[in-house]
């Protein structure tokens, strides 16, 4: 028999009639990994009980697009730089060299700090899409998260030879030998963890990806059932290259080779038809709506550079099922419910939308209805015991009257004092119990300090770090 675990809260974000409600006092009740009771009060016998009557009890958060692999090692690098040329995107002109200059020691260090990371920033479920999926996959196991994994696979990349054109190098061949090895991925890795993990698909990208690629990869996803991510109108310049060789935009190009589908998990789509960026005609959010397709709405990577979708609430509006990811650093979920809501209130200069509703759903039940997952992203009997234990008692949750705005608008990390997976603790009173915390921290410092070095040698023009990223205030002189 599973343990049975009484969690005594003063407050709880209980699902019930379809959606998230606030209950006050109430009593969680886990056997193992599942929730098993919610409600006012229980009765019935347990084995151990837990006080958290001066805390928010939760459902944790899915994040639907990370590099854990790469992106703690854009911090202090991609900031306050880009490029007029290429619509301030980095993909072309910076990402190349940062890619090359990191070995596979420091995209080790990336995952290992990454666990770290989501778990203390409100991470339960995480999405990742880069391209050690085994390390990562023993890395979440180690971790305790759930999670699921891609080997990503594409059939060319961008390069520049001059920082003034994006040009694409293709190579078919290796497209479909890595579908081929990220079918295979999911097959292994599935189910693995007690059921923790699980694979889905993602070829990368939707101006680097054959049609013939992205037909295979539609057919194994529907086939399989999994999810299947894409990154797409994620730059101008991928959006003009699109317009160029089809005369379409990627979403109304992707509708004509029939990838769209509820599996969809597409990573951005900030630059559509009717984006003042763009401006292009074409209803965009009406495809994408009309084939049930989600996408993985990540913030922060876009607002750092001055851009953002156009906006939220347009294309919640439009039916388009929004979920939220962090790609970038800081792979914090709770800077991301933060600027989704103000980045949506700003694009559509008002107050009322991108609530802190809005957003929480989005982090939550959005995440779960893509994932086709009944048992994620709320606290329910049946549901798994992914919980975030949030200090009410703190200087930004009080004074508590609506405890998801004081989330959304106030916590930070520090207001989260426990963090579950599966019934068991993998933070509790602020500490990591399944990382090593000041070692990743040493070896992502290690690891930066390597890739600093040799970024001239995969950039276009052979830039040193100073070059490619001057630092804010120049050295103290002695
Ligand atoms: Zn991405």
């Amino acid at each position: 028999m599973a343990k049975r675990v009484r969690i005594d809260c003063g407050q709880v974000i209980a699902f019930q009639g379809g959606e998230h409600r606030v209950l006050d006092g109430g009593v969680v009740v886990l056997e193992g990994e599942t929730i098993v009771h919610v409600g006012p009060s229980f009765s019935g016998e347990v084995d151990e009980a837990i006080d958290a009557r001066d805390m928010l009890v939760t459902p944790g958060f899915i994040n639907t697009h990370t590099h854990l692999a790469e992106s703690p090692l854009d911090k202090s690098l991609v900031e306050d730089v880009g490029k007029r040329q290429f619509y301030y995107s980095g993909l072309a002109d910076m990402l190349p060299a940062r890619s090359a200059a990191m070995d596979e020691d420091a995209r080790r260090a990336c995952v290992d700090f990454s666990m770290a990371e989501l778990i203390r920033t409100g991470t339960t479920t995480v999405m990742e899409m880069g391209g050690i999926g085994d390390y990562v996959a023993d890395a979440v196991e180690r971790a305790g998260l759930r999670a699921y994994i891609a080997n990503g696979y594409r059939s060319g990349r961008w390069f520049t030879r001059d920082g003034k054109k994006v040009e694409y190098a293709w190579d078919e061949e290796a497209g479909l030998r890595g579908f081929r090895e990220a079918v295979a991925f999911i097959e292994q890795v599935d189910g693995r963890a007690n059921g923790r993990i699980k694979g889905f698909l993602s070829p990368m990208q939707v101006d680097t990806c054959t049609e013939e690629l992205l037909r295979l990869s539609r057919q194994a996803s529907e086939s399989m059932g999994v999810p299947l991510a894409l990154h797409v109108s994620q730059s101008v310049f991928e959006f003009q290259e699109m317009v160029r060789r089809h005369g379409l935009t990627p979403i109304e190009w992707l509708e004509q080779i029939g990838f769209l589908s509820e599996w969809n998990i597409l990573g951005h789509v900030i630059f559509i038809a009717g984006n003042s960026w763009t401006n292009f005609t074409g209803d965009d959010l009406a495809i994408l709506a009309r084939h049930g397709a989600s996408v993985a709405h990540c913030v922060w990577v876009f607002a750092r550079r001055g851009l953002a979708m156009e906006s939220f609430p347009r294309y919640q509006a439009a039916g388009v099922n929004l979920c939220l990811g962090t790609d970038t650093c800081p792979q914090s979920m709770i800077e991301a419910l933060r600027w989704t809501a103000v980045i949506g209130k700003v694009m559509a200069r008002q107050t009322e939308v991108a609530t802190a509703g809005d957003v929480f759903t989005a982090a939550t039940l959005n995440a779960a209805r893509m994932l086709r997952r009944d048992d994620l992203g709320r606290i329910a009997p049946g549901a798994k015991a992914d919980v975030l234990f949030w200090r009410l008692r703190s200087l930004t949750m009080t004074p508590l009257r609506d405890p998801i705005r004081n989330l959304v608008y106030n916590a930070t990390a520090n207001d989260l004092q426990h963090v579950m997976v599966d019934g068991r603790f993998l933070m509790r009173d602020g500490q990591l119990l399944t990382v090593d915390e000041q070692t990743v921290i040493d070896r992502l410092q290690e690891a930066g300090e390597r890739m600093w070095a040799r970024l001239p040698e995969g950039d276009w023009a052979g830039r040193s770090i100073e070059e490619l990223s001057p630092p804010t205030y120049r050295p103290y002189q002695a």
